[in-house]
């Protein structure tokens, strides 16, 4: 049943430009569905599909799709590692492209991200907040922030990041005071091993309670390729979706 395949050296129809028209088509199909889903769940909520942007999660996958994903008009794309997200960056060297940083931050890096990331998701500490501002100063530049909140209950720690809620209002506070930074919104992961749909609605709870205090906290980024429409409907302006698009990823995360 299996059609033999043209692909030996010997191959006549080989034709070198197949590989990444076949990688486009994948990547355009993934997007459709995931613009689908988004489009759904914001009719199911109420809401206007424009007001979620699908940031398209690069992570462990080459230069070339993130091309090919701006050929196929992507303009934010997120990355979860330095210096992978540094390199890629550089690499492919779009202008118009937004570089979101969406990977837990550890302090050393901070600094050094500070100077290529358009947005980082995912600040959890004053160190962290402190070293990115620098690195945006020093490089002339101002990045938009969204402050990580940890929705896992307390004692349930995996190391995935977060400012526990009662700690969050301080955070805001000395993120939204710190030069080369500027306060945007919030951003979680659901809990592993509970549902997504009630965590989701704690963090919009917890946004509009931050956003009373902090108007600048307007976005939130919530929902990956498993959760979209739970975090669509508590209100995300933000989906970080990888796998739903890019495929699975060697194992890693
Ligand atoms: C990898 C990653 C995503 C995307 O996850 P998928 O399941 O591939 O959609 C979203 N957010 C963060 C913080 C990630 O590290």
């Amino acid at each position: 049943m299996t059609a033999p395949r043209p692909d030996g050296p010997s191959g006549g129809s080989a034709d070198s430009s197949a590989p990444a028209e076949r990688r486009g088509r994948e990547l355009e199909q993934g997007l459709a569905s995931v613009r689908a889903r988004v489009a759904d769940a914001a009719a199911a909520a109420g809401r206007n599909p424009d007001d979620v942007t699908v940031v398209v999660v690069t992570k462990t996958f080459p230069p070339s799709d993130v091309l090919l994903l701006a050929d196929l008009g992507v303009r934010d794309v997120g990355e979860n590692r330095h210096p992978e997200a540094r390199d890629k960056r550089g690499a492919v060297d779009r202008p118009g492209l937004r570089w979101h940083f969406i990977g837990r931050l550890q302090s050393n890096k901070a600094r050094a991200v500070g100077a290529y990331a358009d947005v980082v998701h995912s600040i959890d500490s004053a160190k962290v907040a402190e070293r990115l501002g620098r690195g945006a100063t020093d490089a002339g530049r101002t990045v938009e922030c969204l402050v990580q909140v940890d929705l896992d209950p307390p004692g349930a720690h995996e190391g995935r990041g977060g400012v526990a809620p009662d700690a969050l209002p301080a955070l805001l506070a000395v993120v939204g005071s710190i030069d080369g930074l500027s306060l945007v919104g919030l951003m979680a992961v659901a809990p592993l091993g509970s549902a997504a749909a009630p965590a989701f609605e704690r963090l919009r709870e917890i946004q509009a309670a931050a956003r009373s205090e902090f108007p600048a906290v307007r976005l939130l980024s919530a929902g990956m390729s498993e959760d979209l429409e739970a975090a669509v409907s508590a209100g995300a302006t933000h989906v970080r979706i990888g796998r739903a698009i890019l495929g699975s990823r060697p194992s890693l995360r």
